[in-house]
């Protein structure tokens, strides 16, 4: 859909007039008809006016030109699960629970906030990936490309030893830069997973049944 007929269905929707809209969002009559004529399209400022009233991203308002991912889990994200702000403005680069009323939730994020920023946490993954690709000689392992932010709690997996004894080797409330990679040979899957203090690989077979650690290397 154009932005013109999306401006027409949600100002309809809310029962409003062209003029009533108009006022709402500090404009002319006239402007809010001509945008939605298509002759022309609200500047940013009044893009964001409009994305609070109506309760819909920017990148609704504009058609959906983009396909938004949450930078920080890489999940794809919809006006129903995108990050707001603390004023209510959403945040159109991260999911919902991965920030929260104008805060990081997730620590490792958080800790690179405070330090430098979203640059700051993507040279640490870039220096991870590169690590995983050059220093581990795993084979079967593909090359790394991209990794995500994970809850130690989901990716925690019990290994057992030859004794029988259990380990496990993270921490349920950390979280954790990771991925699942098939294996080139097919059959298991690779778990990898790091922070900055370690490499993990491990692999297991279709939902993380019978995990097996490949590695655990200090940085
Ligand atoms: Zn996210």
């Amino acid at each position: 859909m154009e932005t013109k007929d999306i401006i027409y269905e949600l100002r309809t929707k809310k029962r409003l007039s062209q003029e009533e809209l108009a006022e709402k969002i500090f404009v002319t009559r006239q402007a809010v008809s001509r945008w939605e004529t298509g002759e022309t399209i609200p500047n940013i400022d009044t893009l964001k006016l409009l994305s609070k009233l109506f309760d819909v991203s920017i990148n609704t308002l504009l058609g959906s030109p983009r396909e938004l991912i949450c930078e920080c889990c890489g999940m794809p994200i919809d006006d129903c699960n995108l990050s707001r702000e603390k004023d209510g403005h959403f945040n159109e680069e991260y999911c919902k629970w991965c920030y929260a009323d104008g805060e990081y939730t997730l620590d490792i994020w958080k800790r690179y906030a405070e330090i430098g920023g979203k640059e700051k946490l993507e040279e640490f993954k870039a220096q991870l990936i590169h690590e995983f690709n050059t220093l581990l000689h795993i084979e079967g392992l593909p090359k790394v490309e991209n990794l995500n932010v994970l809850s130690g709690e989901f990716i925690n997996m019990e290994y057992t030893l030859p004794n029988g004894e259990k380990v496990k080797f993270l921490d349920d409330k950390q979280t954790y830069l990771g991925s699942q990679l098939e294996s080139e040979f097919g059959g298991r899957c690779f778990g990898i997973a790091a922070n900055m203090d370690f490499l993990l690989v491990c692999t297991y077979e279709e939902n993380g049944e019978n995990p097996e650690l490949v590695i655990y290397k200090k940085r």
